[in-house]
């Protein structure tokens, strides 16, 4: 059948919006136009009559000259100004901001959004007459070379780097230690992991890679090198990649002789005999040894030295350990057979350990004063920055390559080059892992979150291909029947091609005649490499009128400038700032491909209790002002002349935004409305019968009596009750309800926030965020120094790629469906995730719950479709395919799972908690997950070892250390210093944010910069966030996507900061710099490339903020230093992991 027949395509989406057919307005009563067919879009059939000639209504007052009532009138009689100045213009509003390095922002951006100009074209000749606009070259895609899903190896995996170790912490008495396990594939011949330093557990940390404990507390020393490791037993029948332990570094506390016949052989350990008291336990006397520094605890593939293999004492003297000398027992035969990994942490149980507790005569320490308080080694607990840089330089270097099923991606924090050969590019779509179980049990087992996280415009590197736009013509593209699922890489054809059967419901559709086209010998059709359809993971299908809104061609979006001109914004100068920038910034509005100037029309509105219009038709000589001050029923007081081409109307708008300042000047209306801002807004759009974008620039809480008006709430008190979620809660369901019609019209808002004081962010972020807009914030704005951030926040705003009016789908193959989504949008429906506006920053994630068992052979498929309208108002739908391994073995999930993927989920998963539920309940509720997590981990696939060993997943053992950071972030336990409306901004932020800026955002960058190669272009290497890890005669730079702090150390060198501030001492580095000083030396420019190089990775411009080491800023610095404890109570990475094995050896017992 053909495609295009609208009773079997049906919707584009397969099922009723509600969304649209729920408009309550009577203009939009759904009203059809004779004959037209029956679309999702139904009720935005037809002209709107209440526009078509608009009456005044009350309060309505026609062109009135501000502030007087009358007819239009010039707001300015000198129209000699107006011509030349946008002339004048400053240079491109990029040139002052660093542009992203992907050219996300910049006009450039969207030439490269015409796919087929682009002269890297990866597949061969269009074979069939279709209009397929696909360049004539052929690259990439030599036939054969990209394996195609359908025909692959279910149970090949392929996994990228050589499987790592399983980090194990072991927790002696009320120590820890830490050991690693090599997870999967044969470890190198007895490599014995002794890299990694010992802990210094509750008792003692021993010297690098000290093999001893094991041999100290069991009589029995680890095997020599050279000997074979034992292998664990698989935790399922039939399972065929054993886990393997790896001797790893060992407790740094040698613990006295073995006296209760805890032997190795003996797991479980000893049941009933007493164990120590959990962690964190009470101070242990001189346990301060720690392994050099110089050592990589966590770079698991490095070797360790022989010599630490030996069970002797190589490392670091004992010195400070107060227990007997470890004893060196010659090996013992049999050891190889135990099995159970029980490197040494077979102490728990043993009596003897009570002296390990202050007082505990065992140990011998002398009476006196109070040993120091017990902690682990943090250079022995797993390192972020070793993980990165681990996977910098094992996957850095070759592109990932998507024609592999399940296959896990670099790290976020690793440079890399996408190929699409069949899947969706890790920058469109991550998971949190890719094997995922075969049935519902295994997965409520192991509570790993099954989710994914999409970015479905996401700017891409230049050196990467953008989507294929595939254009079918009138029967738009081809889908299955049944589930709609479009064409893609994985569908089977059959009969000769004549039919092909869904990969995703299995249905089996005829080809249309248009599309038929033979199949080679294998079955795959010979224009395989012609179609971007059939061979990539990510294309785009021009959309056909079944998918537009009535049925009708979506006119181009508009964009409408909305400025609060009360007393506040005039008086910071904000106001005269905006005007200024938009003068500019207008000529860099989107544009498609290579058009010569962007379709988007623009309007502009000022208010403060009430709004005023403006008139700018290009034929006026002036700008017209009318004022609408019934703000109880907003409407759009004229239609012609309000959205105007910038360059047919480019001197009325100069005009404008020279005369608004100065009309504005000396007002004294502090009061402002918001919501009749929007509505105004929605309004204009509706009537201009197109999408578009409000950006709104706002300062106060919104009292002015008017619908939506606000009264201050804000009540710290309720932080840590029952009630703290209120908070985040908009204090009415107005904005709510104003959202999901501005979601019907395609009017997305962006908010840029200028508040002195509480606004309510909760609730004037419901529209924005509900409209998939973005909020920024500049509290405290001052001209001198915020203009700089602000501007470039708006020109990167302004400029980026948007889909309008935009509805994503997310399609699975059988077994598995979503069941939830997280981000910036609403939703009408339990499968339709609406946004009236999506832009190249915007994420959205889809988690997923089985509903019926899957199969290893066919994995599980996922197709998110996003149907939008581009920036010049062409209807397009993005595909993005992914295909993943399913398992029936535990290991092979925990195997291919990505902690950051998982923490952006649990972190989004969190921060909708707190809407509903106690702070306490929700980190309470995200400690046990992921202690369920690593339990079950312990449980079904470690090697059997001692409860009290804590062993991580390789690929979650940075789980712990970025999971404590969500818990103490300022959302869920808040400083003192962090204001409400932070909380809500923060908590909205992070809703939308991809898994980069989640990584960045929870565990910051830490730089030193005093360290960085003045002639290379690279990064110093990052260090780990901790005091510890700062010295005083260094500068480091910290950030976070959304701050950068330079802290100066109190020991740096007068040389440095000449250079780098240009002052002769450390007392006279101003912190109120908002910028670096452009001094002409290497280490000033160094450092300001470095700070340029992340502001252009950040789709936010970080605020600057300059730290003296000792000053009173520093608190609000080391608030990130995310590894140590927190002033509001979060805790240190140590004590966390502490508490987590904790909470892992309750679940296990
Ligand atoms: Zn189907």
């Amino acid at each position: 059948m053909s495609v295009n027949q609208q009773a079997h395509t049906g919707p584009p989406y397969g099922q009723p919006q509600p969304g649209y057919q729920g408009f309550q307005q009577p203009a939009y009563g759904g009203q059809s136009l004779p004959g037209a067919p029956q679309s999702q879009y139904g009720a935005y059939n037809g002209p709107v009559p209440g526009y078509q000639q608009p009456v005044p209504p009350q309060g309505y007052f026609p062109s009135l000259g501000f502030p007087s009532k009358g007819s239009p009138v010039s707001l300015n009689s000198d129209t000699s100004l107006a011509p030349n100045f946008i002339g004048s213009l400053r240079a491109p509003p990029t040139s002052g901001a660093p542009p992203p390095a992907s050219g996300a922002s910049h006009p450039s951006g969207h030439v490269a959004y015409s796919q087929f100009e682009h002269g890297d074209v990866q597949n061969g000749i269009p074979a069939s007459a279709a209009p397929m606009q696909r360049p004539p070259a052929s690259q990439p895609f030599l036939p054969g070379s990209a394996p195609t899903p359908v025909s692959q190896i279910s149970t090949f995996q392929q996994y990228g780097p050589p499987p790592g170790s399983v980090q194990q912490l072991r927790n002696h008495m009320a120590g820890m230690t830490i050991g690693s396990t090599a997870a999967s594939a044969p470890p190198p011949a007895g490599l014995g992991y002794a890299s990694v330093p010992p802990v210094s557990g509750s008792v003692s940390a021993a010297g690098s890679g000290l093999y001893t404990p094991y041999s100290a507390s069991q009589g029995a020393p680890p095997p020599s090198v050279s000997q074979p490791l034992p292998v664990a037993q698989p935790p399922f029948p039939g399972q065929t990649m054993p886990t393997q332990r790896l001797p790893a570094q060992l407790p740094g506390f040698t613990p006295p002789p073995p006296s209760t016949g805890v032997g190795p052989s003996s797991y479980p350990p000893t049941t009933g005999a007493p164990r120590p008291p959990a962690m964190p336990g009470p101070p242990l006397p001189g346990q301060t040894l720690a392994g050099p520094p110089s050592s990589q605890p966590n770079h698991v593939s490095s070797p360790p030295p022989p010599s630490t293999m030996a069970g002797l004492h190589p490392g670091p003297p004992m010195s400070g350990l107060h227990g007997p000398p470890p004893p060196t027992h010659p090996p013992q035969p049999g050891y190889q057979m135990q099995q159970n990994g029980s490197f040494g942490q077979m102490r728990g149980p043993q009596p003897n350990y009570g002296g390990a507790y202050p007082g505990a005569p065992n140990y011998g320490s002398p009476p006196g004063p109070p040993p120091p308080p017990k902690r682990l080694d943090p250079d022995s607990i797993p390192s972020p920055i070793q993980v990165i840089e681990d996977d910098r330089n094992n996957r850095g270097s070759e592109p990932f390559v998507t024609g592999v099923r399940g296959q896990v991606p670099p790290l976020v924090t690793t440079n890399f080059l996408v190929k699409d050969q069949g899947n969706a590019s890790p920058r469109y779509i991550r998971c949190t892992s890719y094997n995922i179980p075969c049935t519902s049990d295994m997965a409520k087992q192991s509570q790993v979150p099954l989710a994914a996280v999409i970015k479905p415009l996401a700017t891409l590197p230049p050196e990467e291909t953008l989507p294929y736009l595939v254009d079918h013509g009138e029967s738009g593209p081809v889908r299955c029947n049944r589930c709609k699922a479009y064409m893609c890489p994985f569908m089977q054809f059959i009969e000769g091609g004549r039919r092909f059967q869904c990969c995703f419901c299995s249905c089996v559709t005829e080809v249309p005649p248009h599309y038929f086209q033979h199949l080679d010998h294998t079955g795959k059709r010979v224009d395989f490499y012609d179609r971007p359809e059939l061979s990539l993971g990510s294309y785009e299908f021009l959309a056909t009128v079944d998918y537009c809104k009535n049925n009708k061609f979506p006119s181009p979006p508009a964009f409408i400038f909305m400025i609060d001109v009360s007393y506040n914004a005039v008086k910071s100068g904000l106001v005269r700032l905006i005007c200024e920038e938009l003068k500019s910034l207008l000529d860099y509005l989107p544009r498609e491909g290579n058009m010569e100037e962007s379709a988007i029309r623009v309007g502009f509105v000022t208010y403060n209790k009430v709004l005023h219009f403006y008139n700018v038709k290009s034929s006026l000589a002036q700008p017209q002002m009318m004022v609408v001050s019934d703000v109880a029923d907003m409407f759009v007081p004229l239609l012609d002349g309000f959205l105007v081409n910038v360059n047919e109307s480019r001197t009325v708008i100069a005009s404008l935004l020279d005369q608004i300042p100065e009309m504005f000047a000396d007002t004294r209306e502090t009061e402002t409305v918001f919501a009749p801002v929007i509505q105004a807004g929605l309004e204009a759009l509706k009537a201009a019968e197109c999408a578009g974008k409000l950006f709104i620039f706002h300062t106060s809480l919104p009292i002015a009596e008017a619908p939506g008006k606000l009264k201050n709430r804000d009540d710290r008190k309720l932080i840590n009750t029952d009630k703290e979620k209120t908070l985040f809660q908009p204090q009415t369901s107005f904005y709510n309800n104003l959202a999901k019609d501005c979601v019907a019209q395609g009017c997305c808002v962006d908010l840029f926030l200028f508040p002195n004081q509480y606004l309510d962010v909760a609730t004037l972020g419901v529209v924005p965020y509900q409209t998939g807009g973005s909020i920024y914030k500049y509290a405290y704005f001052q001209l001198e120094t915020d203009q700089y951030r602000f501007l470039n926040d708006l020109r990167r705003d302004v400029q980026k790629e948007v889909g309008f009016d935009a509805v994503m789908r997310v399609r699975t193959s059988t077994g598995i469906r979503a069941t939830d989504f997280f981000g910036a949008f609403y939703m009408s429906n339990t499968t339709d995730v609406e946004m009236a506006g999506l832009d190249c920053d915007k994420t959205i994630t889809v988690e997923f719950k089985h509903d019926d068992k899957l199969s290893e052979d066919s994995g599980a498929l996922l197709q998110c479709a996003l149907l939008y309208t581009s920036c010049a108002g062409q209807r397009r739908l993005r595909i993005h395919n992914l295909s993943l391994n399913c398992c029936t073995q535990l290991a092979d999930l925990y195997r291919n799972c990505e902690t950051d993927t998982l923490i952006n989920y649990l972190a989004k998963y969190a921060y909708r908690g707190v809407l509903s539920s106690p702070v306490k309940t929700v980190r309470d509720a995200l400690i046990n997950q992921c202690a369920q997590i690593l339990a079950c981990y312990r449980k079904n696939c470690a090697s059997p070892s001692s409860a009290g060993q804590l062993i991580l997943p390789e690929c979650m053992k940075l789980l712990p250390v970025y999971l404590n950071c969500v818990l103490k972030s300022d959302v869920l336990q808040p400083g003192p210093e962090v204001t409400t409306d932070d909380r809500a901004y923060i908590r909205q932020l992070v809703t939308s944010m991809d898994v980069a800026e989640t990584n960045v955002f929870f565990y910051p960058r830490l730089l030193p910069l005093t360290k960085a190669d003045v002639d290379s272009d690279s990064l110093p290497a990052a260090i780990r966030n901790s005091e510890e890890r700062l010295s005083k005669g260094d500068i480091y730079l910290l950030e976070n996507g959304l701050n950068i702090f330079v802290w100066v150390g109190v020991n740096v060198q007068q040389s440095l900061i000449q250079n780098l501030f240009g002052v002769s001492s450390f007392s006279q580095i101003s912190n109120a710099l908002s910028t670096l000083p452009v001094l002409e030396n290497p280490f000033s420019k160094k450092v300001r490339s470095v700070v340029d190089m992340l502001q252009g990775q950040r789709s936010r411009y970080m605020k600057l903020i300059i730290v003296k080491q000792e000053d009173k800023l520093e608190m609000l610095f080391k608030h990130f230093l995310v590894e140590d404890k927190s002033l509001s109570g979060g805790a240190s990475y140590v004590d966390f992991l502490c508490h987590m094995h904790k909470e892992i050896r309750q679940l296990l017992s």
